[in-house]
């Protein structure tokens, strides 16, 4: 049996070395120790020795980077959906992720009334905006549009009937179902029509004295084409002042301004549905307003009294940075001129196919530098909006892509960079849509590419 030849440094001797020093500032003692405890009981148990100092401390250092690496990271979004759930929705304005920080870092007015000395009303601060963007008469914030719904049913008909239209039944994805968020918020589901047509005499015959609201939901996700029939806002909310009932509506996305001033496909707008009649309205913060996730509430001031007394409304509150993003992102649409300039959701929207070609070639040559042998082009394709906004529409733009065997290893290679770049594979290729790769961030994506050391 060998016996052991040079004994391993002590641990003591390790954290005294030189090269400890610049480890123990960057990751402490005692994450540092642990981990040199840890390598050597490795190299006893499999009588592994012969190792220096600058070795072992060399190995500890990787182990440290690992484990200390952020696990929220910003990566390229290279999907070709612009409001993407899974990497974040909408990217947001520079100065409101700035309001946002600075409102985190020290104390701020949160809830304190400047004026009077008094204690203040948090929601103050982006409510006056709401109301003027939407033409409501109150407004509220709660923590996503899901806590908005909830609250909502909660408040109006808490025990009592809801008659929602079964085309409107909708599953958003991650657990955002309409039959579930209504059951959980209290209230009773009433299915009214079909799946494909609901007529206003399906919403009276539900109507009755167990009934509390009527909702309408927006379709999401997908679309109902064909023999259809949906009653529309200005005719529901008839059917419900004549009950004397309050009509709530989700837009889910929604959006503060008619997109087609920009080329963009309609998508509604909670002015639009006030205007029609509805009596309270929500929708997201992070999706096409294109700011930070948040649950908004406009509508009439009895409603919205109602809501900020229930005691759920506390549990869903956000918090001074976000609302400080919101300040700043409400902001900038009073000047809807500008909009697409300075809201980053929007300028990604509307960016021309030409525009995204000239990205396409200035990055393309990159990939064919690094996998020559392999078939890499450039093709038109097309964008989505995301997070359920105009499922149908598919905006025009253009990919590099990547053909040829293990697709997965180039998947791998990209998604292990230090700023991940996440594609979609499809029909036997790496599509990497080029609408969300902005100019200034170009020259980065380039050179991590060109200097990743991993080879695929
Ligand atoms: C996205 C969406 C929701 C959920 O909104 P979150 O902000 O993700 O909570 C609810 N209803 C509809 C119609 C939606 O599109």
């Amino acid at each position: 049996m060998a016996e052991q030849t040079s004994p391993l440094p002590s641990v003591d001797s390790l954290l005294r070395a030189p090269e400890s020093r610049v480890l123990l500032a960057q990751f402490g003692r005692t994450a540092l120790t642990a981990t040199v405890r840890a390598l050597l009981a490795a190299r006893r148990d499999a009588r592994a020795f012969g190792v220096g100092v600058p070795d072992l401390l060399a190995e500890a250092a990787d182990h440290l980077a690992i484990r200390f690496a952020r696990s929220q990271r910003p990566v390229f979004n290279m999907t070709g959906t612009v409001l993407h759930t899974n990497l974040g929705r909408a990217p947001m304005p520079r100065e409101a992720a700035h309001a946002a920080a600075e409102a985190m870092l020290g104390a701020t007015n949160l809830e304190y009334d400047l004026a009077t000395g008094q204690r203040g009303e948090r929601d103050d601060h982006v409510s006056g905006l709401l109301c003027e963007l939407t033409g409501a008469e109150a407004a509220t914030v709660v923590n996503n549009n899901a806590a908005a719904v909830m609250l909502v049913l909660n408040t109006l008909a808490l025990g009592k009937e809801v008659p929602v239209s079964r085309g409107e039944l909708i599953e958003i994805g991650g657990a955002f179902r309409v039959p579930d968020i209504m059951a959980r918020s209290g209230v009773i589901l009433k299915e009214v029509g079909t799946t494909n047509r609901t007529h206003p005499s399906d919403y009276q015959g539900a109507i009755g004295a167990a009934t509390g609201a009527l909702m309408r939901v927006h379709q999401a996700n997908y679309a109902i084409v064909g023999f259809t029939a949906m009653v529309q806002t200005e005719a529901l909310s008839k059917i419900a002042h004549e009950a004397g009932l309050p009509l709530v509506e989700d837009l889910g996305s929604g959006s503060l301004v008619d997109l087609e001033r920009w080329g963009l496909p309609h998508e509604p707008t909670p002015r639009e549905s006030l205007a029609a009649g509805a009596d309270v309205v929500t929708f997201s913060g992070d999706k096409l307003l294109g700011g930070p996730q948040a649950g908004l509430i406009v509508g009439h001031k009895s409603v919205i009294t109602a809501i900020n007394r229930n005691p759920l409304k506390r549990a869903m509150r956000v918090d001074k940075g976000r609302l400080a993003a919101l300040e700043v992102v409400l902001g900038l649409y009073r000047d809807p001129d500008r909009l697409a300039d300075r809201m980053p959701a929007l300028r990604l929207l509307t960016r021309s196919r030409s525009d995204i070609e000239s990205t396409a070639e200035r990055i393309c040559p990159v990939f064919m530098g690094r996998w020559p042998e392999r078939d890499v082009d450039i093709r038109p394709c097309g964008s989505q909006i995301g997070s359920g906004a105009l499922p149908v529409d598919q905006l025009p733009s253009v990919a590099v892509t990547i053909g040829g065997s293990a697709l997965e290893n180039i998947r791998n290679f990209l998604h292990a960079l230090p700023k991940p770049v996440i594609g979609r594979i499809a029909g036997g290729r790496l599509i990497l849509d080029c609408r969300c790769l902005e100019r200034a961030d170009e020259a980065a994506f380039i050179a991590q590419i060109a200097q990743a050391a991993d080879t695929v």
